[in-house]
C-alpha cells in the first residue's frame, strides 16, 4: 500500500511540479513585465520636460525626485534624439554614451523600450538598465538594481530551494552557483532581451515533495479506506456464506407475496412468491444478493423447497380467501435442468390433485445451455407441462429470456420486464415495443403479465393495449403473509385502485 501510494504519489508529483513551475516562470516574467510598464508610466512625464528643452540643472531636481518616488528606478538618465545621456539623477550633467546596440535596440523595439546589462561605476554590480523612448528618440534610462527583480520573483516562487538567474540579452546578472542542476526551465520575455531560468537540484526536488506530503497522506489514507472497504465486503460476504445455511433453520427467511391483477375486472389472479432474508446483525439483505450465493452455494434448491412449502400451506389454510389465485415462485436457472427437483415436483403433483392448479413456476432463461444442459430442460419442461404444472417466462425482453426461448416450449404466461413501464407514456417507442410483445404472446397463446406498473397513467396505457394482468406497487408492494391475507380479505375479487390501498405500498 505505502510503494503503491509512492508511486501515485511520484506520477502526481511529476506531473504537477511540471505545471508548477511553468506557471511560476510565466507569471515571473508578466510581473517583470508590469513592473517595467508602471515604471514607465511613473517617469512618463521627463520625456515632455526634454521635449521642452529644459536644462540639465532644471532637469536634475525633478530626476532625483522621481527616483526618491519610483519602486524600481534608482538612478535615471536622459537622452535627447541622440544615444548621449546628458544629465542625469546622480551627478547632473554628463556625456555617458549608450552603445550603438543598445540604441538600435530601442529604433527597432515597436515600444521603443529595451532593457541592457551594466555594471555600476561605483559599486561594480551588475545592473538591469532600462530604456525607452519617444517616438522622436527622446528617452529615459533608469539603472534597475537586480535584488529588485530577484524580490519580485521570490515573491512568486516562494520556494527556497529553487536557484533561477535573470538574464538580461547575453548577461547572466545573478550569477547564481547553479552546477549541480539536474534540470532547468527557461522562460523568456515577449517584450524585452528578457529570461528567466529556474536550475532544479536535489534539494529543489525534497523540498517540493515535502510540500506536497499532505497529497502523500490523503492518497495512502484513500487507498487504505478503499483497501479497509473492500475487506469489510469481502469479510461480510464471507459471513453471508456461512450465515445463509443456517438461516433457514433460524427461520431468517420469510415468504413476501405480491398481488397479480386482471386487469380487465381488477380481481387478483394470484401472488408472486418473493423471499426475504433477514439477517439478524446486517438486517435485510436483498434477493438479488442472497440468491445468486445460494446458487453458488448449492443451498438453491432447499430455498426453493421453502417457498414453494409456504405457497402450499397457504393455500390449505386459507382456501377460502386463496380460492382461484395462484402462486407463482420463481425457479432458479439451476434447478430447471435437474431431473431431481422436476420429479420432486411432478410426485407433489401426483399427491396432491391441487398442487398443479394452485403453483405456478416464473422462469428465466439465458439459453446459454450446453447440449446436455438442454436435453435435461427439455425433459424436465415437458413432464412439468404434462403434469398440469403452469410456467411463467420471467423478465420477458431484458436479453435473459430471449424469442427462442418462448417459441421452444408451451409457456403459459409471459412476465414482460419492468424496464418497458419505467418511461411508458414518455418514450412513444416503447407503445410499439410492448405491442409487438402483446402481438407475440397472442400468436404463441400466452397470456401477458406487466410487471413494474407504479403510476395509474402507466396503468391506463397498459389497459389501452390490452395487457391481461398487472403486477406493480400501484396496487402493493410484496407484503408479508399477515398482511397478504388481510389484503385479500379486504379487496375480495375485486382490486380498486384508490390512494386509501397504497397503504400496502409499505
Ligand atoms: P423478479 O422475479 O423479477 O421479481 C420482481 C421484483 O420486482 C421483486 O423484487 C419485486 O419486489 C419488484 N417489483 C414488483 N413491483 C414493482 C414495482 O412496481 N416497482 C419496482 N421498482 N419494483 C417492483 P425483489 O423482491 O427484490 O426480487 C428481486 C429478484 O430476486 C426477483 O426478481 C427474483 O429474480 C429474485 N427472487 C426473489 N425471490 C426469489 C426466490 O424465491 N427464488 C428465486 N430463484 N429468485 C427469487
Ligand atoms: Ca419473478
Ligand atoms: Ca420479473
Amino acid at each position: 500500500m505505502i510503494s503503491l501510494s509512492l508511486i501515485i504519489f511520484s506520477i502526481f508529483c511529476l506531473y504537477n511540479s511540471e505545471r508548477l513551475f511553468t506557471h511560476l516562470g510565466k507569471q515571473s516574467i508578466a510581473d517583470i513585465e508590469n513592473a517595467l510598464e508602471q515604471t514607465r508610466t511613473e517617469t512618463k512625464h521627463i520625456l515632455n520636460l526634454i521635449s521642452a528643452d529644459q536644462s540639465c540643472s532644471q532637469l536634475a531636481p525633478e530626476l532625483r525626485q522621481t527616483v526618491f518616488m519610483s519602486d524600481y528606478a534608482k538612478e535615471i538618465g536622459v537622452f535627447k534624439g541622440s544615444p548621449t545621456i546628458y544629465c542625469t539623477s546622480t551627478e547632473g550633467y554628463s556625456q555617458v554614451q549608450i552603445y550603438s546596440t543598445i540604441f538600435d535596440r530601442i529604433i527597432h523595439s515597436p515600444t521603443h523600450e529595451t532593457l541592457a546589462f551594466t555594471r555600476t561605476a561605483i559599486t561594480k554590480q551588475n545592473s538591469i538598465l532600462y530604456i525607452y523612448s519617444d517616438n522622436q528618440f527622446n528617452g529615459i534610462s533608469m539603472v534597475i538594481p537586480p535584488r529588485y527583480l530577484t524580490r519580485l520573483i521570490n515573491g512568486i516562487i516562494n520556494q527556497e530551494d529553487l536557484i533561477f538567474d535573470i538574464k538580461v540579452y547575453q548577461y547572466h546578472i545573478l550569477g547564481q552557483n547553479h552546477q549541480d542542476y539536474i534540470k532547468s526551465m527557461v522562460f523568456n520575455s515577449d517584450i524585452f532581451p528578457l529570461q528567466i531560468e529556474f536550475f532544479f537540484t536535489v534539494k529543489t526536488y525534497i523540498s517540493y515533495l515535502l510540500s506536497k506530503i499532505w497529497v502523500l497522506l490523503c492518497i495512502y489514507f484513500s487507498l487504505l479506506s478503499c483497501y479497509l472497504y473492500k475487506r469489510k465486503i469481502v469479510i461480510q460476504k464471507k459471513s453471508l456464506e456461512s450465515s445463509i445455511l443456517h438461516a433457514l433453520e433460524a427461520k431468517q427467511f420469510e415468504v413476501y407475496f405480491q398481488p397479480i391483477v386482471k386487469s380487465s375486472d381488477r380481481s387478483v389472479a394470484g401472488c408472486e412468491a418473493l423471499l426475504r432474508w433477514n439477517h439478524p446483525t446486517q438486517g435485510f439483505i436483498p434477493p438479488n444478493i442472497f440468491i445468486p450465493l445460494a446458487e453458488r452455494l448449492g443451498f438453491i434448491e432447499q430455498l426453493t423447497d421453502f417457498v414453494i412449502d409456504q405457497a402450499t400451506a397457504l393455500h390449505e389454510h386459507y382456501p377460502h380467501l386463496m380460492q382461484n389465485k395462484y402462486v407463482s415462485v420463481n425457479i432458479a436457472r439451476e434447478l430447471i435442468c435437474s431431473t431431481e427437483f422436476t420429479d420432486k415436483i411432478i410426485g407433489r403433483c401426483i399427491n396432491h390433485s391441487s398442487f398443479a392448479k394452485n403453483i405456478a413456476f416464473e422462469i428465466t432463461e439465458n439459453g446459454d445451455f450446453s447440449d446436455s444442459e438442454q436435453n435435461m430442460v427439455n425433459r424436465n419442461f415437458r413432464l412439468l407441462s404434462h403434469s398440469g404444472m403452469r410456467l411463467f417466462v420471467d423478465d420477458f425482453g431484458t436479453g435473459y429470456s430471449g424469442l427462442n426461448f418462448v417459441r421452444q416450449f408451451h409457456f403459459d404466461t409471459l412476465k414482460i420486464d419492468q424496464v418497458f413501464v419505467k418511461n411508458l407514456g414518455h418514450e412513444p417507442h416503447l407503445n410499439n415495443v410492448l405491442i409487438s410483445m402483446l402481438q407475440l404472446a397472442e400468436s404463441l397463446k400466452m397470456r401477458v403479465i406487466v410487471e413494474g406498473v407504479e403510476t395509474q397513467e402507466q396503468l391506463a396505457i397498459l389497459q389501452q393495449l390490452g395487457v391481461d394482468y398487472i403486477q406493480g406497487y400501484l396496487f402493493s408492494k410484496p407484503l408479508p403473509q399477515p398482511l397478504w391475507l388481510d389484503y385479500l380479505a379486504q379487496h375480495g375479487d375485486v382490486q380498486q385502485v384508490a390512494s386509501s390501498e397504497l397503504a400496502y405500498s409499505h
